[in-house]
């Protein structure tokens, strides 16, 4: 059993459209469309109950997904939905759904199927209640479709609101009660109008409140968090200077001060000078609680021989999580002596939402859906072990939500906007075994690439960039010289999700700058490359 995870989507103090997901890649993007129109949304799998809901949504959306509904063991989503009487809009799989449930003919394997653009015709008519979807917008569109099956006939009770080349039914309205089916996907950028069409259906219709805003949503965490905790009670966490344990930290600070108490540990293989930077802003600029502990000797050490980026990744995690529980034993006493309260019975996660959506969504009907785990934290052990209880601020929020709420909480913008850096740290960008020697060398040559991508005004048009070691070394010509030296390898990517990347086109005069600089400043390199490779086949990261 996890521990009890404290944290909960704020359903209960925001209007909220409920997203039930179906397996399609796209799911997501209805959620973070609804949040882009400050209306919170929610994505449980297509499975859920709906009499375990805790809350009333405004209103619901089936989602589209891979199943034909017509198969066997297709998934369905449960009947009391539609007894809810909250506004149903079904997406492609989910207006199949709608039609299937009024009667299973409903549904046939189109002749063509519909991948991409097509042109859709909204039949305006003068019911008003069936134009409200698309209302306010051009009678014709181009959308955006990704199907095979259709409706062979409209249910019965709901009328046509549009067509499209191939499709009879590109959209249905129920004539009298709020059900609405589309079999485009609005909720792609690619699809001209969807966000208004989403904003027809969750505001006009279901009457959603726009007002998911992170300062609300800051005031109602902080008095969350506060009752959560009670006037005694303490939180630990880690925290590494990235942005999503920073807000965390931040928001705990605001919410119970120096009863929260912060950990950084120096690894050995931080950034340059990026220790001192992270303590500087957390401690001066932030006024955070912070111990910080130096365990760079014992990390390089014991990375001493590590060749395999399995290993390294594994010996960084479990050095981190001993030297962190050792040091946590320290705080606890600490804390229970300090006279800020009773023990400390929280350990603080920043997990975000997209962590709990992979860990929810739903993988098919033979697959289990698997129940929350502690994503990306120490093991159960620490929260179990010790007893205690997870608490999880983020754990609603998408990373640009995160962002937006570290501004409101007045992190400075150069830490709200930093790039993503992997927990083991350079350890990861020296391939092969990490020596003091190539740590040195990757530090000052991310500096040197980092630094001037500032400068160009590069660094937000970039999601992630750093310079790597490779350890085979080439032959070079310095000052009539021959060298042997390390050859750097620059990557710069440009991402929405880190799913996929591409490498950044950056101007050669740019690259030629840096190249100069590295192996002019750099002692021990002669060679610098730039990484073209996208991901796939790719990743970001080279080890
Ligand atoms: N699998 C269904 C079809 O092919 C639904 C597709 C979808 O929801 N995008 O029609």
């Amino acid at each position: 059993m996890a521990a009890a995870t404290l944290g909960e989507v704020p359903t209960k103090a925001f209007d909220t459209i409920l997203t039930l997901d179906f397996g399609s890649q796209y799911t997501h993007l209805i959620t973070r469309r609804m949040r882009e129109l400050n209306i919170l949304s929610e994505m449980l799998p297509c499975t859920t109950k709906i009499a375990d809901l805790d809350y009333k949504p405004k209103g619901v959306i089936l989602s589209g997904g891979p199943y034909s509904v017509y198969e066997d063991g297709a998934p369905h989503v449960d009947p009391a939905v539609f007894e809810l009487g909250v506004p149903i809009l079904g997406i492609c799989y989910g207006m199949q759904e709608i039609a299937w449930r009024a009667s299973p003919e409903n549904v046939i394997a189109g002749v063509h199927r519909e991948y991409g653009h097509s042109n859709l015709k909204a039949l305006k008519g003068d019911d008003a209640h069936v134009d409200r979807l698309f209302a306010g917008l051009e009678d014709s569109m181009r959308v955006w479709m990704s199907h095979g099956d259709k409706l062979g006939a409209l249910p019965e009770g709901f009328h046509t609101v549009a067509v499209s080349d191939n499709s009879e039914y590109a959209a249905i309205a129920h004539k009298t009660k709020p059900i609405y089916g589309l079999q485009f996907h609005p909720e792609v950028t690619h699809s001209q109008n969807g966000t208004q069409l989403l904003k027809n259906f969750a505001v006009d219709i279901c009457g959603c409140a726009q007002n998911w805003t992170m300062a609300r949503f800051l005031d109602q965490e902080i008095a969350r968090i506060r009752d959560l905790v009670g006037p005694e009670g303490q939180v630990l966490g880690a925290v590494s200077g990235g942005v999503d344990s920073t807000v965390a930290a931040k928001l705990m600070k605001e919410a119970i001060g120096d009863r929260f108490w912060a950990v950084l540990v120096n690894n050995g293989v931080m950034r340059l000078d990026e220790c001192e930077q992270v303590e500087r802003d957390l401690k001066q600029h932030l006024g955070i609680n912070l111990t910080v502990i130096d365990a760079s000797k014992d990390f390089l050490e014991g990375l001493k021989g590590l060749h395999d980026p399995e290993q390294k990744r594994k010996f960084i995690g479990g050095k981190f999580i001993d030297v962190f529980e050792a040091e946590a034993q320290k705080i606890e006493e600490a804390a229970a002596k300090s006279g800020k309260g009773t023990k400390i019975g929280f350990f603080l996660q920043g997990t975000l939402y997209p962590d709990v959506i992979e860990s929810l969504s739903f993988k098919g009907p033979s697959a289990t859906i698997k129940t929350h785990h502690n994503v990306g934290g120490l093991p159960e052990r620490m929260t179990n072990g010790q007893g205690l209880q997870l608490i999880e601020p983020l754990r609603s929020l998408y990373k640009d939500e995160v962002r937006e709420l570290g501004r409101t909480l007045g992190i400075h913008e150069e830490l709200v906007m930093r790039h993503p850096f992997p927990g083991p740290g350079i350890a990861v960008r020296i391939l092969g075994e990490v020596t003091e020697e190539k740590v040195r060398i990757a530090r000052q040559a991310d500096h040197i690439f980092i630094s001037e991508i500032r400068k160009a005004g590069l660094y937000d048009q970039i999601s992630q960039a750093y310079a790597a070691v490779d350890p085979s070394r080439a032959v070079g010509v310095m000052g009539d010289k021959r060298v042997y030296g390390y050859i750097i390898i620059l990557r710069a990517v440009t991402t929405t999700d880190f799913m996929t990347a591409e490498a950044f086109n950056f101007p050669w005069d740019f690259l030629q700058r840096v190249m100069n600089r590295i192996v002019n400043e750099v002692n021990g390199v002669c060679r610098v490359t730039y990484d073209i490779t996208s991901k796939p086949p790719g990743t970001i990261e080279l080890e």
